[in-house]
């Protein structure tokens, strides 16, 4: 850890600080935590594909890239859900929307534990 005041901690400072405002402050290892506890697509189930990051709750609707609000998503879920609002989306795609919701608030339970 360097010095509170240091070149190096005001430059990793400033450098949050850029990021969030970019909206896109999930750092490549927590993506890989993400993957790690879905292992497949979170909406449809299917593993063995590309995953891509997505927004449970889109940015167009308020939602930020971080550990609890992104999901690994199959091209053709990310593509489809877009900036839809999730449960609606699950519901018209036939999706099993309940066990989406009771492994996301586990994985999201595991990720505060982990931060804990
Ligand atoms: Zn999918």
């Amino acid at each position: 850890m360097p010095a509170p005041n240091s070149r190096r901690a005001r430059a990793a400072k400033r450098r949050t600080r850029r990021v969030a405002a970019s909206g896109s402050d999930l750092t490549e290892a927590e993506w890989f935590r993400i993957l790690d506890a879905w292992q497949r697509c979170a909406y449809c189930g299917a593993d063995g594909v590309a995953l891509q990051k997505d927004c449970v709750l889109p940015i167009s609707r308020g939602g930020r890239y971080t550990l609890e609000n992104v999901v690994p998503a199959c091209r053709s879920c990310n593509a489809s859900k877009c900036n839809d609002e999730v449960t609606g989306w699950m519901r018209r795609k036939r999706l099993d929307e309940a066990t989406f919701l009771l492994f996301w608030a586990q994985t999201c339970a595991i990720f505060r534990r982990a931060d804990a």
